[in-house]
């Protein structure tokens, strides 16, 4: 094992804060600006962290300078909602991150939302008619917008409202 960049007791600080019962490990504790974890390492050079860079660093080792990691279980999930809301920022599974050059990271981006908008019906089934399409205006994280199956929104509110009424 070569020597991590932090103590060993810091590295135990951080993994008691993750959840590993699932194939994601889930950051449980603060987070920072888009829902990534955030870890405050403590001593002298205390700072805050990525959490999900934090665990990288400690398994796998320094990320060379200038790359991302790219979390490659939220390029896998084509149900994630995305942006703020996507649960796979909080995964700290070095297994589920690669790191890639910013110039990968947009173009793999780039690549899912062409995939997406190629897609005529949603993974339901639903074909995406004018009238079945929610459109989702573009973001920082979604640059070319999103559609949302509109019957799937039912089907899910549906769902809710009956599971509410049951207790
Ligand atoms: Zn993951
Ligand atoms: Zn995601
Ligand atoms: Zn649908």
């Amino acid at each position: 094992m070569p020597a991590p960049a932090a103590q060993p007791d810091e590295a135990d600080r951080f993994w008691a804060k993750v959840d590993k019962t699932g194939s994601c490990w889930i950051w449980t504790a603060a987070k920072a600006r888009g829902n990534y974890g955030s870890f405050h390492s403590s001593g002298r050079k205390g700072r805050t962290h990525r959490a999900h860079r934090y665990a990288y660093e400690l398994l796998v080792g320094p990320i060379p300078a200038g790359l991302y990691l790219d979390h490659l279980c939220h390029n896998e999930d084509p149900a994630c909602p995305g942006g703020d809301n996507c649960p796979h920022r909080r995964c700290v599974n070095p297994a589920h991150l690669e790191a890639v050059t910013p110039r990968e990271n947009s173009l793999r981006g780039v690549a899912s939302a062409a995939l997406n908008a190629r897609k005529t019906h949603c993974d339901k089934g639903h074909e995406f008619t004018p009238e079945n399409t929610h459109h989702i205006k573009p973001s920082k994280s979604q640059p070319n917008g999103a559609r949302r199956c509109r019957a799937c929104r039912r089907e899910t509110q549906a769902r809710w409202k009956a599971r509410q009424a049951i207790t």
